[in-house]
């Protein structure tokens, strides 16, 4: 079978309701393991973040991936902060991935661990390879270290510290611990083998010393595990089965297992995926922080960001991220990702279930000429054509309305269906209407706004509306129009694969455009921060977190697959 092929026979078993058979490599060798009563028949694997940003969208595939193998093969799934590097972490991010992983919908229960618990364990772990004679106190600095290491084609050299007895290695590491030494000074290393053709294997560094305080556990260490000490460990305490990392830690598989074996304890199966690569964007947390700190953005969530509070900010639905996660599945080979196909699973989602409302980004002011004055007639408006159970709204119409200025041209390429000089245009839920005049700012020329009549017979849902005209624009009434501001988005890079030392060079100076004059409709008036719309013919929209009553903020989350594009071209 052809990889299509199989994605087809995949879709076919995808019946009404049910969960998808995903099959993918992962799946297969859980399965495998079940089969084989490996793990006792438990599937338990965890996320492993490092609280030293916030989580993106790579993160949310994870994320999908290991919360949602233990909710389909009934296991459990831990949340751990893989805290080792105390200067770069931070409670803000610890609190900001809680939220982010509640929010896509999952839950650690009461698994909620950090590697700092581990801080004494991984310790008497370290005590006890030393005492092995597989561990020791090693004085050269980080520079020399490096230059003792070889290379991928040479290979290392032996520290002149890597003979010393298990008993200087115990006092020295103990004195480490108690902070005699100044930073940097020393290290305990792991005694493996420095010819190794495996540079991860060349007696990596265990602890490093570092006089810095940590979010958690205070000054109550100067030593701190390195991340590839820490991690398998960390894995083993918490019997997790099954270890799913990205490909770049296939390297260290090799060391993890030596760390395991030499100790005797619980071994988790580690299984590498490829992580997640998506166009026009940059993924790397230190890459998003750089955006924030030279405030090329305003911060994390900033909704240009591909971070799951930038994407939640923008309007993204959990439902739309885990859609995604799944459409995407994983693989063991690296690729990317069309970010064209995140938009379409946002799409997907809010088609379903956005309220359609009217909203005129561009004001034009429009007077009904034969529309009695003081009149209001409540029209009746459909909430969402795909789901007629979320019924119908009133919308009010009177003389003045707002359109796009975008709906009118005084000289209109051919094939314009909407308003020009003499031209009929239907007004949506409405009335035809007919333009028979301008008027113009005298000293500019510029048109200010819109005379035109309207035909009393052809109002919408009514036994006379027949009358056929070929376009059919949106508006609000400028008596009940309620005044926002709407932001616009565009890519926050202008080529798909932003990389290399000058990645910044190719942020689109234009990713965002504020629209401050905006008339939307009435209904909106108490929309809430997270509320989505689809404003009909515009996109979806989402109200941002600092809007209020009396000061709307709408973002567009997304444009509709064509309409938009049209009237951009037209
Ligand atoms: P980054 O490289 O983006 O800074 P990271 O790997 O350093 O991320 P961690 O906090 O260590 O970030 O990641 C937590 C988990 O998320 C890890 O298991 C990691 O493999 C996974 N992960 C990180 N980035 C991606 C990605 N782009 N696609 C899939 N999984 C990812
Ligand atoms: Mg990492």
């Amino acid at each position: 079978m052809t990889t299509l092929e199989k994605d087809k026979s995949l879709e076919n078993n995808r019946t009404n309701g049910e969960l998808p058979e995903r099959k993918n490599f992962i799946r297969e060798i859980i399965n495998d393991d079940l089969r084989t009563n490996k793990f006792g028949g438990r599937v338990h694997t965890r996320f492993p973040p490092e609280p030293n940003g916030y989580l993106h969208i790579g993160h949310a595939k994870s994320i999908c991936l290991n919360f949602g193998l233990a909710r389909d093969y009934n296991g459990l799934c831990n949340l751990r902060f893989d805290d080792t590097n105390p200067t770069k972490e931070e409670v803000e991010y610890v609190e900001s991935i809680e939220r982010d992983v509640r929010w896509l919908g999952f839950d650690w229960g009461d698994r909620l661990y950090y590697a700092s618990d581990y801080f004494e364990q991984l310790y008497e772990y370290a005590v006890q390879l030393t005492k092995k004679g597989k561990a020791y106190a090693c004085d050269l600095s980080p520079d020399e270290i490096r230059e003792y290491r070889g290379t991928l084609t040479e290979p290392g050299k032996d520290s002149p510290y890597r003979n010393r007895t298990v008993e200087e290695n115990l006092d020295l590491f103990e004195r480490m611990r108690n902070g005699e030494f100044p930073d940097g000074s020393r290290t305990l290393r792991a005694k493996i083998d420095m010819a190794s053709p495996n540079l991860n294997m060349r007696d990596p560094v265990m602890y490093r010393i570092l006089h810095a305080a940590h979010h958690r556990t205070g000054d109550r260490w100067c030593i701190y595990p390195m991340y590839d000490w820490a991690h398998g460990q960390c894995d083993s305490i918490e019997r997790i089965t099954h270890s799913i990392c990205t490909l770049e830690f296939t390297d260290h598989r090799p060391l993890y297992d030596w760390f395991l074996a030499e100790l005797g304890v619980y071994h988790s199966q580690q299984i590498e995926f490829a992580r997640l690569n998506l166009t026009y964007t940059v993924m790397s947390k230190r890459k998003l922080l750089q955006l924030v700190q030279e405030g090329y953005v305003n911060g994390w969530d900033d909704a240009r960001m591909p971070t799951i509070s930038g994407l939640r900010r923008r309007g993204y639905t959990p439902e739309s991220i885990r859609n995604f996660a799944d459409r995407i599945g994983v693989a063991r080979s690296e690729s990317t990702s069309e970010v064209a196909l995140l938009e379409d699973c946002l799409r997907d989602d809010l088609n379903k279930r956005a309220l359609r409302v009217m909203a005129v980004l561009r004001p034009l002011k429009l007077v009904i000429e034969n529309y009695p004055d003081g009149v209001v007639e409540e029209l009746d408006a459909v909430n969402n054509p795909e789901d007629s159970s979320m019924g119908v709204r009133k919308v009010p119409i009177s003389r003045v309305l707002y359109i796009e200025q975008d709906d009118f041209r005084e000289h209109p390429p051919k094939k314009y269906f909407r308003l020009s000089p003499g031209a009929e245009v239907r007004l949506r839920y409405a009335y035809i209407v007919k333009c028979v005049g301008v008027v113009r700012n005298e000293k500019t020329g510029e048109i200010t706004e819109l005379r035109c009549t309207y035909d009393p017979e052809t109002k919408s849902g009514s036994s006379q509306s027949g009358r056929r005209v070929k376009g059919t624009i949106h508006w609000v009434s400028a008596l009940h129009a309620v005044d926002a501001e709407v932001r616009l988005y565009s890519r926050l890079f202008s080529v798909e694969n932003p990389s290399g030392e000058n990645w910044r060079d190719f942020i689109n100076p234009d990713s965002l455009e504020v629209l401050r004059q905006c008339k939307v409709e009435q209904s909106l008036a108490t929309a809430k921060p997270q509320d989505r719309f689809q404003f009909e013919r515009l996109g979806y929209f989402c109200v941002d977190d600092d809007s209020r009553e009396g000061a709307l903020i709408f973002n567009r989350a997304v444009t509709l697959r064509d309409t938009w594009a049209k009237i951009e071209k037209s």
